[in-house]
């Protein structure tokens, strides 16, 4: 049993009246390199327990790491795009701790020689403000192993029987980018914290670094939270420097919403502590998902020891101003500014162009525009049909339509075959059907199947004439200005051709009749 005691929480408008929050926020990326850190293994996600392992990661006596060239590169583009200085000499740093997932009771990190410092990311807001968000600094390590707990009802180590460690992911690539305290975020911290974190993913997406998949712990991130008395309207600049409270530091937070609920809820913990008259403890948390709710992990004083020095085994690092000229001529677009160019590319509305980048669907859309198909086109099919398929299969539209084989040059065979004036918006959709269940490509499908508008108007005008004289009522109404009611008899129209005729065209000739 986990003992999820929950604590007395202050609601959230009478902290915020009280107090001012504090934040910082360290991430750990995993970088997609297909090598490890600091030796040659494979980094391929979920392969048999300890089948990616050597002496180097395992930390045998006498093994010699070798630093990662393409790590170190991605270290110096994320900095790069976090607007960050790049070291021009700078070490490895071991931090000891004993820990059974780290098989060297160290771990190869950097101290207070990081790659890259002192930068910023700006984050737009839900209300298209900005808030500057400070960078510490982004630093190179590698990750641990994993411990599995077996026996328990939790997972967790209490009540398990055995345990089991897969050393795969240990010295698996990481960059730690760490925040600076963020004041004067106020109520929106909640919300920032979130805009970071998703900002940041975006760019680390479009840097090609890393996969930034949340659920599978290749992007975590800590929130760090302390709250301080508010100071009111400052007279002095001694009394802006109120010192900062006690923080508390919530560990590996795997989702956007739990990164903003997490730091909600720690705002209304600090306030009910302190308005009681009470000393937060500074430790670290766990975050459950289920509950809404931090845990008291274990507590951790500033002066930890972890008898950093310098890593003996590694050269240092030192890339030449041209290396990292050379790199920042690689950096992409910033994701926010070719969003704006792509919305206006497109002609989409904010709304529209909101729901595409929530649905994740701003690749596919741009794949499908440049496979052929025009904007409103594309966002049709992606954010209509198939997210409505995918929903229903409980996927996200990305992983949805990886799985079914449809692509985004796929999805513009589809349009341009509506277009074309080959199939009408009903057929298409049992093409895509057909595409989704695996029988080839759009236009196979529509072959296979015999989906082909008639093409001969003979046969449609003489079916428009049958449904004029079945429905002289209806037909009455039209003439007598009742437009609308067409689509009654169009509806009949394509029942008499059997699905095969163009909507459009009937709508046309039933006009042309009857008006
Ligand atoms: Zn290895
Ligand atoms: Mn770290």
């Amino acid at each position: 049993m986990t003992a999820q005691t929950s604590e007395a929480v202050l609601p959230y408008d009478e902290a915020l009246a009280a107090y001012d929050p504090v934040m910082g926020l360290e991430v750990h990326v995993e970088l997609g390199t297909n090598t490890k850190m600091f030796c040659g293994c494979a980094t391929t996600f979920g392969a048999e327990p300890n089948t990616q392992v050597c002496p180097v990661c395992l930390g045998l006596p006498g093994a010699l790491p070798v630093v990662n060239a393409v790590g170190v590169e991605s270290a110096i583009r994320i900095g790069l795009a976090l607007n960050c200085e790049i070291a021009e000499w700078c070490r490895f740093a071991r931090k000891n701790y004993f820990y059974p997932d780290m098989p060297k009771n160290f771990q190869t990190s950097q101290y207070d020689e990081p790659i890259a410092f002192d930068g910023h990311l700006d984050v737009e807001l839900e209300d298209g403000s900005t808030y500057r968000v400070e960078i510490e600094r982004a630093h190179m390590e590698e990750d641990t192993g994993k411990s599995l707990h077996v026996g328990g009802a939790t997972g967790r180590i209490h009540g398990a029987e055995y345990s089991l460690v897969d050393y795969n992911r240990a010295g698996i690539p990481l960059i730690e980018i760490v925040t600076k305290p963020l004041t004067g975020a106020g109520e929106r911290a909640p919300e920032i914290a979130r805009a970071y974190v998703a900002t940041l993913r975006d760019l680390l997406k479009a840097l090609k670094v890393s996969d930034v998949k949340m659920e599978q712990g290749s992007m975590r991130c800590d929130v760090n939270l302390s709250l301080r008395p508010k100071a009111g309207e400052p007279t002095s600049p001694e009394q802006q420097q109120v010192p900062l409270g006690t923080r508390s530091e919530t560990k590996n937070v795997n989702s956007l919403r739990s990164v903003e609920r997490a730091v909600r809820y720690e705002i209304g913990r600090h306030a009910a502590i302190l308005s009681g008259g009470g000393r937060v403890i500074q430790e670290t948390r766990h975050w459950h998902e289920d509950t809404g709710i931090t845990t008291s992990g274990r507590e951790k004083s500033d002066a930890e020891d972890y008898r950093y020095f310098p890593e003996p085994d590694l050269v240092p690092v030192a890339p030449t101003r041209e290396t990292v000229e050379a790199l920042r001529a690689t950096l992409p677009e910033p994701p926010a500014q070719r969003r704006k160019r792509l919305q206006s590319d497109w002609g989409y509305s904010d709304l529209e162009m909101r729901d595409v980048v929530n649905a994740g669907a701003t690749e596919l859309i741009e794949e499908t525009v440049s496979a052929g198909a025009a904007p409103a086109g594309a966002r049709k099919w992606w954010m209509g049909e198939v997210s409505r398929r995918a929903n229903a299969a409980g996927q996200d539209l990305v992983s949805f339509a990886e799985g079914a084989g449809l692509t985004p040059a796929g999805v513009a065979e589809l349009d341009g075959l509506v277009k074309g004036g080959r199939l009408n918006d009903s057929m298409a959709r049992q093409v895509l059907d057909g595409v989704l269940a695996g029988e080839g490509g759009p236009t196979a499908v529509a072959d296979a199947r015999g989906l082909e508008l008639v093409q001969d108007d003979g046969a449609l005008e003489a079916a428009v004439d049958k449904v004029i004289e079945a429905n002289p009522d209806v037909a009455d109404k039209i003439r007598g200005g009742k437009v609308q009611a067409a689509g009654a008899l169009i509806g009949q129209v394509m029942k008499e051709m059997k699905g095969q005729a163009d909507a459009g065209k009937a709508r046309e000739i039933i006009l042309a009749r009857l008006t």
